[in-house]
């Protein structure tokens, strides 16, 4: 087989350093899954705007459209947020495009507590404890891509969506869920939105499909209410892309620690090897830290753990970096994130050369 091409963007702030660490785990679970993984570097964010005038120069492009995945570090930093065009600022320029390009309809984020980090969380041990949810968030539709005007005195985002840009990421959902515990929760505001009726009446007829998955749904302000109340009784949830950035972050936030929560986005492209995707950490160039070797590169690694998984079939090379990671936190081992004032706290290469170690 002809090695596998990553594009590797690392952007902004902490992103250059959470790679460096993360690179050779990946390389190193690839190889042992007899994957050969050809990483090649591109510029993007800050990064690029400073090079080239734009956070996505048209070489980027093409290096991602010739690669198999993209393994992304994270962009921005106060200095882009002077950029006087918002669409050549980092986020809205680069990651949004990308998404577009790629039709990353599926985001993934798995929320979990790591053994050893239950009290890292501001809701009790005895609540978060085997908290183990996978969030799944329609990325390329709703409000966020819908019309929009603002003038003086009046604005509007229309939430848009359609039956096949539903269908398709509910299916992805029950696939999901049938991987795992067979559980999934649709969350929606069918109350007060057309567009969650609509997303609710495509739901009864998408879960006739998989009579297997054991299915509830709820509304978005209860659930915000059920994540931090009872997070531990969810396996798999769906929702559309608004809500799901909200709960994303609120999942995150329950688990303790940013540093931790991996992310891949996914959408139609197939490659040889599997389904074409975006694998981030869900934090974002912590410019406050950047430079400084500290950062958790966790989120990375696991995030490559995810691009082995659904972007090149490695299945059990993903589970071998991610018993890894839950190895290396049962031991003790710590970024200054997660540790506590007392500890010692690992560099963010210390911390990529543990997990190493640890695969
Ligand atoms: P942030 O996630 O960068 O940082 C929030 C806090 O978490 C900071 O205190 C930071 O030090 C800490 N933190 C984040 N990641 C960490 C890690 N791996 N290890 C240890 N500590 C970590 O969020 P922010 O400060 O709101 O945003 C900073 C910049 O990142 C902004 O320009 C924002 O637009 C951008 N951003 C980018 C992405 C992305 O690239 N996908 C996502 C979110 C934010």
């Amino acid at each position: 087989m002809p090695p596998i091409k990553v594009a590797v963007l690392p952007g902004d702030g902490i992103g250059p350093e959470i790679m460096e660490a993360s690179l050779p785990v990946i390389a190193k679970a690839a190889a042992g899954a007899k994957l050969a993984l050809d990483f090649q570097h591109g510029l993007v964010g800050g990064a690029a705007y400073d090079a080239t005038g734009h956070p996505l120069p048209p070489a980027t492009l093409k290096l991602c459209d010739s690669a198999a995945a993209i393994y992304f570090g994270s962009v921005g930093g106060p200095k882009y947020d002077k950029i006087p065009d918002p669409n050549l600022r980092p986020e809205r320029g680069a990651l949004l495009p990308l998404r577009k390009r790629y039709t990353l309809y599926a985001n993934v984020r798995p929320a979990i507590v790591y053994k050893g980090l239950e009290k890292r969380s501001a809701i009790k041990e005895s609540i978060v404890t085997g908290m183990d949810l996978l969030v799944i968030r329609e990325l390329v539709g709703g409000a966020y891509f819908g019309k929009k005007a603002l003038t003086k005195s009046h604005a509007y985002d229309v939430i848009d969506y359609d039956a096949k840009q539903i269908d398709r990421v509910l299916d992805f959902a029950f696939k999901a869920a049938l991987g795992r515990q067979k559980r999934l929760t649709l969350v929606h505001k069918a109350n007060v939105l057309l567009t969650s009726v609509l997303w609710k009446q495509r739901w009864d007829v998408i879960r006739k499909k998989y009579p297997k998955v054991a299915v509830d749904d709820c509304y978005v302000d209860a659930f915000t209410m059920y994540l931090i109340s009872r997070p531990a009784s969810f396996d798999v949830m769906v929702t559309e892309n608004m809500m799901g950035d909200i709960l994303t972050d609120e999942a995150a936030q329950v688990t303790g620690s940013i540093g931790l929560i991996p992310s891949a986005s996914l959408g139609a492209k197939k490659t040889k090897w599997g389904t074409f995707g975006l694998y981030e950490p869900s934090h974002g160039s912590a410019p406050d830290i950047a430079g400084k070797g500290i950062a958790n590169p966790l989120a990375t690694i696991l995030s490559g753990a995810m691009m082995l998984r659904y972007s090149f079939g490695a299945e059990k090379a993903a589970v071998k970096v991610e018993a890894a990671v839950r190895k290396v936190l049962a031991q003790g081992l710590r970024t200054r994130d997660l540790a506590g004032p007392k500890d010692k706290a690992l560099s963010t290469h210390a911390m990529g050369q543990a997990v190493l170690k640890a695969l």
